[in-house]
């Protein structure tokens, strides 16, 4: 089934594969108890059960504060610079619960509150599971907890102005300011990222873009010049991270199998990734990291 609007399969399609029987597990994180099929599946279409790939403590990345940071399974997208590409598939998650996520982000709070930090859920791409993704916010907010998403917004569509009311802050990835670009780095196009964008303008819910800078693919003059044309019509950006692109996912790709393309590529000097944070500042981005 497809929405229409992507192509894609439709939100309550997309979770289909949300493991149904617990594997090895995650540290920190109960396993949702196992089901008959039918049960499952109505867990995973309300939300009650979601795949997730794993869980960290992060302060300073990932938004401001102390965070728990949740990796979520399962995205859309085939970044070839994908650091985390054992997340891509959303059976390759744990399934766990709501309340035991929820169990864990609790634990945390005095750090949150202390740091100003929350919670970020991440990915994969959080909102390939939009039923999941919208309880957890929920629950967050009815603990006053921080909440943020780090995503490329291509199912940006699968989250509703009331969904949206429930985050604080998105960490938008804006991969290319260049549609063909963009097709080419990550099969998927440019333009839902920009009407997921344009949408929270709208809402003036604050936005932290972030652009990997990765030599001979997102690095030519008029990419970060069309990528500037696209973030400063959003007042509602607060911070750009010029992120340079490093090796350190290539072992993942060799191990989940997937061809990785790129091998030959050198990670940027710290003096292109200054030039080009300076570019940024120059068309009119004000802070840049
Ligand atoms: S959007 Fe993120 S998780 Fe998905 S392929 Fe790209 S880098 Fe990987």
């Amino acid at each position: 089934m497809t929405d229409g609007v992507t192509g894609m399969a439709a939100p309550e399609a997309l979770d289909i594969e949300v493991p149904r029987v617990a594997g090895s597990g995650i540290d920190g994180l109960d396993p949702a108890p196992e089901l008959d099929r039918s049960a499952h599946l109505q867990a995973v279409r309300e939300g009650r059960v979601g795949s997730v790939h794993s869980w960290e403590l992060v302060t300073a990345v990932d938004g401001p504060g102390s965070r728990m940071t949740l990796f979520l399974a399962g995205c859309p997208l085939r970044c070839l610079y994908c650091h985390n590409p054992d997340t891509l598939k959303m059976k390759d998650g744990e399934p766990v619960t709501v309340e035991s996520v929820m169990k864990r982000v609790l634990r945390y709070r005095g750090i949150f509150k202390a740091s100003k930090g929350g919670l970020t859920i991440s990915g994969g791409e959080p909102m390939m599971q939009p039923a999941f993704l919208k309880n957890i916010l929920r629950e967050a907010k009815k603990h006053d907890i921080h909440t943020a998403i780090d995503t490329s917004g291509n199912l940006g569509h699968y989250m509703l102005d009331k969904d949206l009311a429930d985050l604080d802050l998105v960490l938008l990835d804006v991969k290319s300011g260049i549609p063909e670009t963009y097709r080419d780095l990550t099969g998927r196009e440019l333009q839902p990222t920009i009407d997921f964008g344009d949408r929270l303008a709208k809402l003036g819910k604050e936005i932290w873009i972030r652009f990997v800078l990765v030599p001979g693919w997102t690095d030519a003059p008029e990419n970060i010049d069309a990528v500037a044309k696209i973030i400063t019509r959003w007042p509602n950006v607060s911070r750009l991270e010029v992120l340079p692109f490093h090796q350190m996912g290539r072992d993942k790709w060799e191990t989940i199998g997937i061809p990785y393309r790129l091998d030959d590529v050198e990670p940027p000097s710290n003096e292109e990734a200054d030039r080009v944070r300076q570019r940024f500042r120059d068309l009119g981005v004000s802070l840049v990291y």
